[in-house]
């Protein structure tokens, strides 16, 4: 049986070692790091997502500047908030989150966003650092993979990682971070022909798509690391709601050698490097070193 790499008890021992980091700080600064989360609209999930990291700042003791506009705010409006909030030296992160309505260029937002205030690591300065393997802020949820991965001894130098998705938001930094760690990385997506030739190559799986259990046991290399990012909303035959990954969690269990669960595996991580890419930002403002 896998071992679970358990997203959620890290994410709690990292903020706990955050909010002791932000206190000390703090005292010597005599300001909290900032955080600013712009949402736009009423999407459910958007909301609870949001609510979410303003409380996971208020438990680090990183002071929250969120913004909520109605569905019908425009794209100027936001751009001059953007502005006001680069300028502002109490904010240290941005984020824009996503998805926007429809009549809003969510690229064009992101490209306004400060790039030392780039809390989602998205702008494309920061991507591109990235690329380059150099030091900067680094997409949250991909971060905190890697994060998992370092947390339980996994070694990934000369490993065979295989990447499913190619989001600009996961399956791509990923990718960059895993190469960067030495892995020989191969993506697969939508275009791929046989997921399953591919995949079975993999030590390392990471699988982000968003389709429910997409990967099952007859594709996974036996003793292989699994890490499912996806986050997928179902139902049941009788109506009851539940979240599960891309990945058939109760059969792949069964061969590999470690494996996130979903939800309480990489989610919490996401939440967890976002208040990391805040006090780095913050951190750097200030000269002090922070990793
Ligand atoms: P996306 O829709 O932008 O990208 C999905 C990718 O999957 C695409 O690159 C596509 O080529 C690929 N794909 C689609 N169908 C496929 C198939 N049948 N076989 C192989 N590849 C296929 O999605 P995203 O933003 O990258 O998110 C992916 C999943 O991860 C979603 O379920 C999302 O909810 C989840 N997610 C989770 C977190 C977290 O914190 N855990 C954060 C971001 C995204």
């Amino acid at each position: 049986m896998a071992e679970i790499i358990d997203g959620k008890a890290l994410a709690k021992q990292m903020q706990a070692e955050m909010t002791e980091t932000v206190k000390a700080l703090q005292a010597q600064v005599g300001r909290s790091p900032g955080l600013a989360v712009l949402m736009v609209g009423d999407n459910p999930a958007s909301a609870a997502y949001v609510r979410n990291k303003e409380l996971a700042c208020t438990r680090v003791g990183i002071r929250s500047f969120g913004k909520h506009f109605p569905a019908t705010a425009t794209q100027a409006e936001l751009e001059q908030v953007i502005k006001d909030l680069n300028a502002d030296s109490n904010v240290d992160g941005i984020l824009v989150q996503l998805p926007l309505p429809d009549h809003l260029d969510a690229i064009a937002l992101i490209n306004q966003i400060a790039p030392h205030k780039d809390a989602d690591g998205l702008h494309p300065y920061n991507l591109g650092k990235l690329l380059r393997g150099e030091e900067g802020l680094q997409s949250c949820t991909p971060a905190g993979v890697m994060q998992l991965l370092k947390h339980a001894d996994i070694p990934i130098a000369g490993k065979t990682a295989v990447v499913i998705g190619r989001s600009i938001l996961v399956g791509k930094p990923i990718a960059m971070m895993l190469l960067e760690a030495n892995a020989t990385v191969i993506m697969a997506h939508s275009r791929t022909p046989d997921l399953k030739a591919i995949t079975l190559n993999a030590d390392i799986l990471v699988v982000a798509v968003g389709r429910p259990q997409l990967i099952t046991a007859d594709m996974v290399k036996p003793r292989a690391v699994v890490i499912d990012v996806g986050i997928n909303r179902i139902t049941d035959y009788e109506g009851q709601s539940s979240l599960v990954g891309d990945v058939n969690f109760d059969s792949v269990k069964a061969i590999a050698s470690h494996i996130t669960p979903v939800p309480g595996g990489v989610g919490p991580m996401t939440v967890t490097m976002l208040l990391h890419n805040t006090i780095w930002s913050y951190c750097q403002q200030y000269g002090t070193k922070y990793n």
